[in-house]
Protein backbone atom coordinates (compact mmCIF):
# COMPACT_ATOMS: atom_id res chain seq x y z
CA UNK A 1 0.00 0.00 0.00
CA UNK A 2 1.29 3.48 -0.80
CA UNK A 3 1.52 5.54 2.11
CA UNK A 4 0.91 9.44 1.94
CA UNK A 5 3.17 12.22 2.04
CA UNK A 6 2.48 14.60 4.87
CA UNK A 7 4.13 17.53 5.78
CA UNK A 8 6.81 17.86 8.63
CA UNK A 9 4.89 21.03 9.98
CA UNK A 10 1.63 23.17 9.82
CA UNK A 11 1.22 26.77 10.12
CA UNK A 12 -2.34 27.57 12.24
CA UNK A 13 -3.35 31.01 12.18
CA UNK A 14 -5.66 31.46 15.65
CA UNK A 15 -9.02 33.33 14.29
CA UNK A 16 -10.92 32.74 17.79
CA UNK A 17 -10.40 36.22 18.98
CA UNK A 18 -12.26 37.30 15.63
CA UNK A 19 -14.58 34.50 14.01
CA UNK A 20 -14.68 32.98 17.33
CA UNK A 21 -16.37 35.87 19.58
CA UNK A 22 -17.92 38.12 16.84
CA UNK A 23 -21.48 36.35 16.97
CA UNK A 24 -21.44 36.74 20.71
CA UNK A 25 -23.21 38.94 22.16
CA UNK A 26 -21.45 39.64 25.88
CA UNK A 27 -19.13 41.73 24.80
CA UNK A 28 -15.16 40.94 25.59
CA UNK A 29 -13.49 43.64 27.26
CA UNK A 30 -10.58 44.99 25.10
CA UNK A 31 -8.16 43.86 28.37
CA UNK A 32 -9.18 40.61 28.56
CA UNK A 33 -8.71 40.12 24.77
CA UNK A 34 -5.06 41.57 25.17
CA UNK A 35 -4.71 38.86 27.88
CA UNK A 36 -5.82 36.09 25.44
CA UNK A 37 -3.08 37.23 22.92
CA UNK A 38 -0.57 37.16 25.38
CA UNK A 39 -1.60 33.59 26.51
CA UNK A 40 -2.12 32.46 22.85
CA UNK A 41 1.72 33.47 22.33
CA UNK A 42 2.84 32.11 25.63
CA UNK A 43 1.29 29.25 23.83
CA UNK A 44 3.26 28.90 20.65
CA UNK A 45 0.92 30.86 18.26
CA UNK A 46 2.53 32.83 15.62
CA UNK A 47 -0.03 34.03 13.78
CA UNK A 48 -3.22 35.51 15.31
CA UNK A 49 -6.07 37.21 13.66
CA UNK A 50 -6.63 39.98 16.41
CA UNK A 51 -9.82 42.10 14.90
CA UNK A 52 -12.06 42.78 12.19
CA UNK A 53 -12.73 46.06 11.12
CA UNK A 54 -16.58 45.85 10.47
CA UNK A 55 -19.02 48.30 11.24
CA UNK A 56 -19.61 47.93 15.08
CA UNK A 57 -23.32 48.47 15.00
CA UNK A 58 -23.49 45.30 13.40
CA UNK A 59 -20.59 43.77 14.86
CA UNK A 60 -20.07 44.87 18.24
CA UNK A 61 -17.95 43.24 19.48
CA UNK A 62 -15.43 44.45 16.89
CA UNK A 63 -15.97 48.07 18.26
CA UNK A 64 -12.83 48.18 20.08
CA UNK A 65 -10.46 47.13 16.74
CA UNK A 66 -8.38 50.21 17.18
CA UNK A 67 -7.88 50.13 20.55
CA UNK A 68 -7.01 46.96 21.04
CA UNK A 69 -4.13 47.56 17.99
CA UNK A 70 -2.79 49.99 19.33
CA UNK A 71 -2.45 47.62 22.70
CA UNK A 72 -0.75 45.32 21.11
CA UNK A 73 2.52 44.39 22.46
CA UNK A 74 5.42 43.56 19.83
CA UNK A 75 6.66 39.98 19.82
CA UNK A 76 9.09 39.28 17.37
CA UNK A 77 8.10 36.54 14.34
CA UNK A 78 4.47 37.16 15.72
CA UNK A 79 1.96 38.40 12.91
CA UNK A 80 -1.18 40.33 13.65
CA UNK A 81 -4.06 39.93 11.35
CA UNK A 82 -6.64 41.69 10.68
CA UNK A 83 -9.74 41.27 8.93
CA UNK A 84 -11.12 43.86 6.22
CA UNK A 85 -14.19 43.34 4.02
CA UNK A 86 -14.17 46.93 2.47
CA UNK A 87 -12.09 49.60 1.30
CA UNK A 88 -13.18 52.05 4.24
CA UNK A 89 -12.21 48.83 6.38
CA UNK A 90 -8.70 48.70 4.94
CA UNK A 91 -8.02 52.19 5.63
CA UNK A 92 -8.88 51.67 9.50
CA UNK A 93 -6.63 48.98 9.41
CA UNK A 94 -3.62 50.62 8.24
CA UNK A 95 -4.59 53.68 10.33
CA UNK A 96 -4.69 51.46 13.01
CA UNK A 97 -0.99 50.41 12.56
CA UNK A 98 -1.73 46.74 10.93
CA UNK A 99 0.84 45.48 8.98
CA UNK A 100 -0.95 42.00 7.69
CA UNK A 101 -4.72 42.27 6.05
CA UNK A 102 -6.88 39.63 4.88
CA UNK A 103 -9.07 41.33 2.51
CA UNK A 104 -12.18 38.38 2.03
CA UNK A 105 -15.07 38.66 -0.28
CA UNK A 106 -17.78 35.67 -1.27
CA UNK A 107 -17.74 33.65 -3.83
CA UNK A 108 -21.53 33.31 -3.73
CA UNK A 109 -23.62 36.12 -5.20
CA UNK A 110 -26.28 36.31 -2.70
CA UNK A 111 -23.94 35.81 0.24
CA UNK A 112 -22.45 38.60 -0.47
CA UNK A 113 -25.05 40.45 -1.07
CA UNK A 114 -26.61 40.21 1.78
CA UNK A 115 -23.53 39.86 3.84
CA UNK A 116 -21.69 43.22 2.19
CA UNK A 117 -24.30 44.86 0.34
CA UNK A 118 -22.78 44.72 -2.96
CA UNK A 119 -22.96 41.79 -5.78
CA UNK A 120 -20.12 39.15 -6.83
CA UNK A 121 -18.79 41.46 -9.39
CA UNK A 122 -18.75 44.61 -7.22
CA UNK A 123 -17.23 42.99 -4.59
CA UNK A 124 -14.25 41.71 -7.17
CA UNK A 125 -14.14 45.18 -8.26
CA UNK A 126 -14.03 46.25 -4.55
CA UNK A 127 -11.31 43.94 -3.89
CA UNK A 128 -8.82 45.21 -6.45
CA UNK A 129 -9.12 48.72 -4.73
CA UNK A 130 -8.69 46.91 -1.53
CA UNK A 131 -5.64 45.21 -2.17
CA UNK A 132 -4.47 47.80 -4.25
CA UNK A 133 -4.61 50.14 -0.97
CA UNK A 134 -3.50 47.51 1.19
CA UNK A 135 -0.32 47.45 -1.40
CA UNK A 136 0.46 51.36 -1.35
CA UNK A 137 0.11 51.10 2.59
CA UNK A 138 3.20 49.11 2.58
CA UNK A 139 0.68 45.72 4.19
CA UNK A 140 1.30 41.95 3.38
CA UNK A 141 -2.50 41.14 2.41
CA UNK A 142 -4.08 37.69 2.58
CA UNK A 143 -6.72 37.59 -0.10
CA UNK A 144 -9.56 35.36 1.11
CA UNK A 145 -12.92 33.67 -0.44
CA UNK A 146 -15.67 33.56 1.80
CA UNK A 147 -18.04 30.74 0.86
CA UNK A 148 -15.80 28.82 -1.45
CA UNK A 149 -16.82 25.85 -0.82
CA UNK A 150 -21.05 26.17 -0.55
CA UNK A 151 -23.26 28.39 0.51
CA UNK A 152 -26.59 28.33 2.28
CA UNK A 153 -28.56 30.06 -0.46
CA UNK A 154 -26.96 28.87 -3.76
CA UNK A 155 -25.47 25.59 -2.68
CA UNK A 156 -22.65 24.52 -4.24
CA UNK A 157 -20.02 27.03 -5.03
CA UNK A 158 -18.72 26.49 -9.16
CA UNK A 159 -14.91 25.60 -8.62
CA UNK A 160 -14.51 27.53 -11.72
CA UNK A 161 -15.53 30.66 -9.92
CA UNK A 162 -13.08 29.70 -7.14
CA UNK A 163 -10.39 29.15 -9.34
CA UNK A 164 -11.24 32.22 -11.24
CA UNK A 165 -10.86 34.47 -8.39
CA UNK A 166 -7.94 33.21 -6.69
CA UNK A 167 -6.55 33.59 -9.84
CA UNK A 168 -7.68 37.58 -10.13
CA UNK A 169 -6.17 37.97 -6.18
CA UNK A 170 -2.85 36.20 -7.36
CA UNK A 171 -3.34 39.08 -10.62
CA UNK A 172 -3.72 41.49 -8.12
CA UNK A 173 -0.52 40.86 -5.91
CA UNK A 174 -1.74 39.24 -2.78
CA UNK A 175 0.79 37.64 -0.61
CA UNK A 176 -1.42 35.03 0.51
CA UNK A 177 -4.41 32.92 -0.45
CA UNK A 178 -7.12 32.00 1.65
CA UNK A 179 -10.41 29.66 1.08
CA UNK A 180 -13.00 29.70 3.89
CA UNK A 181 -15.51 26.76 3.85
CA UNK A 182 -18.07 29.86 5.76
CA UNK A 183 -20.78 27.66 5.83
CA UNK A 184 -19.21 24.26 6.71
CA UNK A 185 -20.39 22.78 3.59
CA UNK A 186 -17.66 20.99 2.06
CA UNK A 187 -16.37 17.81 2.26
CA UNK A 188 -13.21 15.98 1.57
CA UNK A 189 -13.09 15.22 -1.84
CA UNK A 190 -14.26 19.20 -2.93
CA UNK A 191 -11.18 20.06 -0.46
CA UNK A 192 -9.15 18.15 -2.49
CA UNK A 193 -11.02 19.00 -5.72
CA UNK A 194 -10.43 23.15 -4.84
CA UNK A 195 -7.12 23.19 -2.66
CA UNK A 196 -5.12 20.43 -4.77
CA UNK A 197 -5.52 23.27 -7.98
CA UNK A 198 -5.18 26.02 -6.18
CA UNK A 199 -2.34 24.98 -4.34
CA UNK A 200 -0.43 24.53 -7.40
CA UNK A 201 -1.98 28.06 -8.94
CA UNK A 202 -0.46 30.00 -5.67
CA UNK A 203 2.80 28.44 -6.41
CA UNK A 204 5.00 29.94 -3.90
CA UNK A 205 1.96 31.61 -1.92
CA UNK A 206 0.97 30.00 0.91
CA UNK A 207 -2.40 28.77 0.59
CA UNK A 208 -4.60 28.72 3.71
CA UNK A 209 -7.71 26.78 4.35
CA UNK A 210 -10.33 28.21 6.85
CA UNK A 211 -12.88 25.53 7.76
CA UNK A 212 -16.04 25.69 10.16
CA UNK A 213 -17.11 22.23 11.82
CA UNK A 214 -20.92 22.96 11.07
CA UNK A 215 -21.48 19.39 9.52
CA UNK A 216 -18.82 17.48 11.61
CA UNK A 217 -16.54 17.22 8.52
CA UNK A 218 -14.19 20.28 10.04
CA UNK A 219 -11.36 17.78 10.88
CA UNK A 220 -11.77 15.12 8.17
CA UNK A 221 -11.43 18.41 5.76
CA UNK A 222 -8.04 19.19 7.02
CA UNK A 223 -6.70 15.80 6.58
CA UNK A 224 -7.75 15.49 3.09
CA UNK A 225 -6.13 19.49 2.52
CA UNK A 226 -3.12 17.37 3.88
CA UNK A 227 -2.81 15.37 1.55
CA UNK A 228 -2.78 17.45 -1.06
CA UNK A 229 -0.10 19.43 0.00
CA UNK A 230 -1.82 22.47 2.64
CA UNK A 231 -0.12 23.19 5.23
CA UNK A 232 -1.95 26.49 6.29
CA UNK A 233 -5.15 26.44 8.11
CA UNK A 234 -7.13 28.69 10.40
CA UNK A 235 -8.84 27.55 13.39
CA UNK A 236 -10.20 29.07 16.44
CA UNK A 237 -9.63 28.17 20.65
CA UNK A 238 -12.50 25.95 21.37
CA UNK A 239 -14.05 25.24 18.54
CA UNK A 240 -15.84 28.96 18.35
CA UNK A 241 -16.89 30.82 15.82
CA UNK A 242 -19.13 30.85 12.85
CA UNK A 243 -20.85 33.83 10.84
CA UNK A 244 -23.06 36.03 12.12
CA UNK A 245 -24.67 36.34 8.84
CA UNK A 246 -25.09 32.85 7.89
CA UNK A 247 -28.17 30.67 9.21
CA UNK A 248 -26.64 27.45 10.57
CA UNK A 249 -22.82 28.38 10.51
CA UNK A 250 -21.09 27.40 13.70
CA UNK A 251 -18.25 26.63 14.67
CA UNK A 252 -14.94 26.93 13.60
CA UNK A 253 -12.37 23.74 13.62
CA UNK A 254 -10.88 24.20 17.44
CA UNK A 255 -7.05 25.16 17.58
CA UNK A 256 -6.53 21.72 20.17
CA UNK A 257 -8.05 19.46 18.29
CA UNK A 258 -6.31 20.60 15.04
CA UNK A 259 -3.04 20.47 16.93
CA UNK A 260 -3.40 17.40 19.06
CA UNK A 261 -4.29 15.83 15.15
CA UNK A 262 -1.19 16.98 13.35
CA UNK A 263 0.95 15.97 16.59
CA UNK A 264 -0.63 12.56 16.55
CA UNK A 265 0.20 12.43 12.94
CA UNK A 266 3.74 13.78 14.03
CA UNK A 267 3.12 17.05 12.27
CA UNK A 268 4.71 19.72 13.97
CA UNK A 269 2.68 23.42 15.08
CA UNK A 270 4.93 24.66 17.41
CA UNK A 271 1.73 25.09 19.50
CA UNK A 272 0.97 23.43 22.62
CA UNK A 273 -2.89 21.97 22.57
CA UNK A 274 -2.58 21.94 26.71
CA UNK A 275 -2.59 25.71 27.03
CA UNK A 276 -4.73 26.89 24.37
CA UNK A 277 -7.38 24.25 25.62
CA UNK A 278 -6.41 26.05 29.31
CA UNK A 279 -7.38 29.42 27.06
CA UNK A 280 -11.08 27.73 25.97
CA UNK A 281 -12.02 26.71 29.77
CA UNK A 282 -11.26 30.12 30.88
CA UNK A 283 -13.84 31.73 27.80
CA UNK A 284 -16.13 28.76 28.42
CA UNK A 285 -16.20 30.64 32.25
CA UNK A 286 -16.84 33.91 30.95
CA UNK A 287 -19.43 32.89 28.68
CA UNK A 288 -20.97 30.32 30.75
CA UNK A 289 -21.95 28.02 27.99
CA UNK A 290 -20.05 24.85 26.60
CA UNK A 291 -18.27 25.04 23.15
CA UNK A 292 -18.48 22.57 20.46
CA UNK A 293 -14.15 21.66 20.52
CA UNK A 294 -12.98 18.20 22.02
CA UNK A 295 -10.33 18.32 23.42
CA UNK A 296 -10.44 21.42 25.61
CA UNK A 297 -12.76 19.29 27.90
CA UNK A 298 -9.83 16.70 27.95
CA UNK A 299 -6.43 18.03 27.86
CA UNK A 300 -4.67 18.68 31.36
CA UNK A 301 -7.43 17.88 33.30
CA UNK A 302 -7.19 15.96 36.70
CA UNK A 303 -11.09 14.57 35.65
CA UNK A 304 -9.11 12.92 32.62
CA UNK A 305 -9.64 9.71 34.16
CA UNK A 306 -13.29 9.56 34.35
CA UNK A 307 -13.89 11.15 30.53
CA UNK A 308 -11.86 7.63 29.29
ZN1 LIG B 1 -15.17 31.68 9.53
Amino acid sequence: MKMIDYPKSVVIEEQGLRDGLQRETKVVPTEKKLEIIEALIGAGVKRIQVASFVNPKIVPQMADAESLCAGLKKHDGIVYSMLVLNQKGMYRAANAGGRHVTASISASNTHSQRNAGMTLNEARRQLAEMVAVGKKKGLTVRGGIQCAFGCRYEGRIDPDTVMDMVKEQLDLGIDEVELADTTGMADPRAIQEICGPVRTLADDKPVYLHLHDTEGKGLANALAALQVGITHFDSAFGGMGGCPFVKGASGNIATEDLVFMLEQMGIETGIDASKIAAISRSLEDFFERRFSGKMHHMLNRDDIATIY
